[in-house]
């Protein structure tokens, strides 16, 4: 492969390279150095081929000329693809640079009719070289007699018209198929006396500028010497030298060959004997001075010189290697060996691009290729409807991990938090009586009861009261069912953003209408799954199984609300106790104390005679004993069942028959279950112990309404029975501390047992009840609707969508997406091409 084939591939990488904004191939510049006329500007004009580059005696090259050699072929579609200046074209780059006056260049304009008159001209020959400057964009110059009037013109315009230079490079390219692809600089000469407008320092000034160009590592340095002067005084080599001390990038060429001295020859220069330089120096004759006033042509003058080589005694043994062909030939496999070693880094890059370039692409999905073939669209509609109704089953049973998994619960784990946490913890904090006041309860009571007294337990109250409060859990476990079914309406959407969704997304249409089919499905199953929930709720509240083995029953509240009453009193009479005796204290009054007239009159009501020994003691309000005698009047009369002080009760042998029968006769009224067996209980532990009734603690009691709440399952805040109970011993205080006759009214000492009664009967159902729809509504939830969908999904999808008419619309692909792959497709190709090219070159 000759190197001048590997030119144009060269050129065609430049062009991947600046089209895929790969790092700039950086193509090494060919600059040419030298003192005034010793023949730069011929000798670029050789190696073109082309009269074009002012030439003469004087300072000429002004300006730095950065001239691009381009070979094209004769079919090269850049030859008649010609677009010429229009109206917004002509804004040239230095206009925007603020550096040029208007260009105008009257009859050098060549427009398409031009451009095409001239290629079908009366020789049919088309023009195919031309030259092209950066500040006139989109002008082709078919004259070099016309580049170089510009190359003229342009130097004045911005160095002046006396002597002066400018380091503005003019930018000139030549397409041409006779010319190798070279980049070339023609740069002023070095001159050592300043004359016209140069400046004093124009030897500085113009050796600053060479230096810009040769100093970088990438640039070629042609070192002209005229073989006429002395070597040793080339300004040429010295300046090289400075940048390039190994001479590695140097050549040296010998100009002005034919005016050498007769005799003299240069020889040795050229085998390198006298200067030593890697790449070596070429000699060259170009044209004369005459020769240029008398035109002669170039071909003529090349011809002239082979001759010269040819014919010259010392240099005919070596003329295949002088000339301006040979420098040619030199200085492009100086740069083709420059490319080569920038290749393996171009190859690495190219390879990151293509893979890079590949995955992109496969990210797009391939092109999808279903012809017309309704089985092939059908069969795609179906993949992809089963992968969606899979992923959606998947997020519902965790078998999908997502991405976001980390971040947040979602699918069927989200799913578990509703029912566990925010269903469970709404049920525990309503309160089981709710809405419910003591008043409330008693109005109950007395309505149930009717015109009778009362004698048992009004069942019917309960009944009447604890049916509203289970309509309490209807709200929560209604939220409950909403709550899973948002969470599956975000399943639905989210499950295109899971792996299949690279996939999904290619088809816009067939996810909406898959996640619409799917909400629909939902939607539908909603109003049903409610409507269960609530008639479980409804089903609770038709019948109220006081059997139930965990129901409280009557027998146990009542035993609770006894001893909680017992405690309540004990604690106000120590309390009072205190008081009095602090009082005592505080008088120094020693009296013996009195024996209770209470105790001995009524011998039960250890409160009362406690209260008695406080006011025999207090002398003070003696009109308050006849109250404390109307209030045992009135609380025997109402046979109302008397709390006992325990120390009363366990001393007082006497007191505890009597008692006992009390409270049996009391508890019969209440016995709710099974009251035979409980009353043989009772009656057992009469005979076995004296003290008839081990009350439970209060303590005990609490514990264990606590217990029936953490047997729920949820951590429920502590029932408000101690709380409630305070605000009945305020009352009771009130009634026991006989301010006033009126405050009695408010309830009997029966009536608020009875009413404490029932609420605590209505805590233990509530809580017996709430349990179940605790447990049924999740259930009923995922059977009617997670259930549901994850089973019926695939068949509706299929119901819905899976019809021949609809295939074609749904697999429309999203116009952005097909716009992607075909840049990637693109650009891949390129890429490939690149790639080719490179593994050719290697
Ligand atoms: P530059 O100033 O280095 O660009 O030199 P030019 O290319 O303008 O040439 C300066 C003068 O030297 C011109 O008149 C050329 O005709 C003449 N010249 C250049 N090279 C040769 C050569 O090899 N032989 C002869 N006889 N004249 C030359
Ligand atoms: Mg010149």
């Amino acid at each position: 492969m000759s190197f001048e084939d590997l030119i144009p591939v060269v050129n065609k990488l430049q062009d991947i390279v600046t089209t895929t904004q790969l790092a700039d191939i950086d193509l090494p510049i060919l600059a040419v150095v030298g003192s005034q006329s010793c023949g730069k500007s011929s000798v670029l004009e050789n190696i073109v081929g082309k009269d074009f580059l002012p030439r003469g005696t004087g300072i000429v090259t002004r300006r730095p000329l950065v001239l691009q050699l381009i070979n094209i072929k004769e079919d090269d579609p850049i030859v008649t693809k010609y677009s010429p200046p229009n109206s917004t074209a002509s804004s040239s780059p230095h206009q925007q640079n603020n550096l040029a006056g208007p260009y105008s260049d009257d009859s050098e304009e060549i427009n398409l009719e031009d451009h095409l008159r001239k290629m079908n001209g009366s020789n049919n020959k088309p023009q195919l070289e031309w030259g092209e400057f950066l500040h006139v964009p989109n002008k082709r110059f078919y004259n070099f007699h016309d580049i170089r009037r510009e190359i003229e013109q342009e130097t004045h315009r911005i160095a002046g018209q006396n002597k002066g230079i400018s380091r503005l490079p003019i930018n000139l390219k030549i397409y041409s198929p006779h010319v190798l692809n070279l980049t070339l600089v023609d740069l002023p000469g070095l001159t050592k006396i300043p004359i016209g407008d140069q400046p004093s320092d124009i030897e500085r000034q113009t050796r600053n500028l060479i230096l810009e160009y040769i100093s970088k590592q990438n640039c070629i340095i042609l070192a002209v010497s005229p073989a006429n002067v002395d070597l040793v005084n080339s300004e040429s080599l010295k300046l090289a030298r400075q940048v390039d001390p190994t001479g590695k990038r140097t050549v040296g060429i010998l100009t002005k060959l034919d005016l050498m001295d007769q005799g003299t020859n240069a020889l040795d220069i050229l085998k390198g004997n006298v200067y030593p330089l890697k790449l070596g120096f070429i000699g060259i004759v170009n044209r004369s001075q005459q020769d240029i006033s008398e035109n002669k042509s170039l071909d003529e003058s090349l011809y002239a010189e082979q001759q010269f080589f040819l014919n010259h005694p010392a240099y005919r043994m070596m003329a295949n290697r002088c000339g301006t062909k040979y420098l040619a030939q030199t200085l492009n496999k100086i740069l083709m060996n420059h490319i080569r070693d920038r290749l393996p880094d171009i190859k690495a890059k190219l390879n990151t691009l293509m893979g890079q370039t590949e995955q992109e692409l496969a990210s797009y999905g391939d092109i999808p290729e279903f012809g017309d073939s309704k089985e092939a669209h059908g069969a795609m509609v179906l993949s992809l409807m089963t992968k969606f109704s899979n992923a959606f089953v998947g997020s519902i049973e965790g078998s999908t991990v997502n991405e976001i998994a980390t971040k947040e619960l979602c699918g069927g784990a989200r799913i578990y938090y509703i029912y566990n946490e925010i269903f469970g913890s709404q049920l525990a904090s309503i309160n089981p009586t709710h809405n419910l006041s003591i008043h409330d309860i008693r109005t109950a009571i007395r309505n149930s009861t009717g015109p009778r007294p009362s004698l048992f337990v009004p069942e019917l109250a309960f009944d009447i009261l604890v049916k509203p409060q289970i309509k309490l859990l209807e709200e929560p476990s209604h939220r409950c069912v909403e709550l899973v079914y948002e969470e599956l309406m975000k399943i639905v959407h989210s499950v295109c953003s899971t792996d299949i969704g690279t996939e999904m997304n290619r088809y816009p249409r067939l996810q909406n209408k898959l996640i619409e089919v799917v909400s629909d499905l939902l939607r539908e199953r909603l109003g049903p799954t409610i409507k269960y929930v609530e008639s479980l709720i409804e089903i609770n509240k038709a019948y109220i199984n006081t059997n139930h083995p965990n129901f409280v029953g009557a027998a146990k509240a009542m035993s609770i609300v006894v001893a909680e009453r017992q405690k309540q009193k004990e604690l106000e009479s120590t309390s009072k106790l205190r008081l009095a005796s602090e009082r005592i204290l505080s008088k120094k009054i020693n009296e013996e104390e009195e024996p209770s007239e209470s105790e001995e009159s009524d011998g039960k009501d250890g409160m009362a005679n406690l209260e008695a020994d406080i006011k025999s003691v207090d002398d003070e309000v003696p009109s308050k004993k006849i109250k404390n005698k109307k209030l045992h009047n009135r609380t025997t009369s109402t046979k109302t069942f008397s709390v006992k002080s325990e120390s009363s009760n366990v001393n007082n042998a006497t007191t505890t028959t009597s008692t006992l029968q009390h409270q049996e006769s009391y508890l019969n009224y209440f016995l709710g279950k099974d009251p035979i067996v409980h009353q043989q209980q009772l009656q057992t532990q009469a005979q076995l112990n004296p003290t008839p009734f081990k009350f439970p603690h209060p303590q005990e009691s609490a514990l264990q309404f606590n217990t029936n709440f953490i047997n729920n399952g949820v951590v429920t805040p502590q029932p408000p029975v101690i709380e409630d109970f305070n605000k009945m011993k305020l009352s009771v205080s009130n009634e026991s501390s006989f301010e006033s006759d009126e405050t009695i009214h408010e309830l009997s000492e029966r009536e608020q047992m009875e009413c404490e009664l029932i609420r605590r009967l209505i805590i233990s159902y509530f809580s017996i009840v709430r349990e179940t729809i605790q447990d049924q509504v999740p259930k009923a939830i995922m059977c009617l609707l997670v259930n549901h969908i994850k089973q019926h999904i695939q068949n509706r999808l299929v119901v819905k969508l899976y019809n021949e008419t609809l295939f074609e619309d749904l697999l429309k692909e999203d116009e952005g997406i097909q716009a992607e792959r075909e840049k990637c497709i693109e650009l891949l190709k390129t890429y490939r091409e690149a790639s080719e090219i490179i593994s050719e070159v290697f």
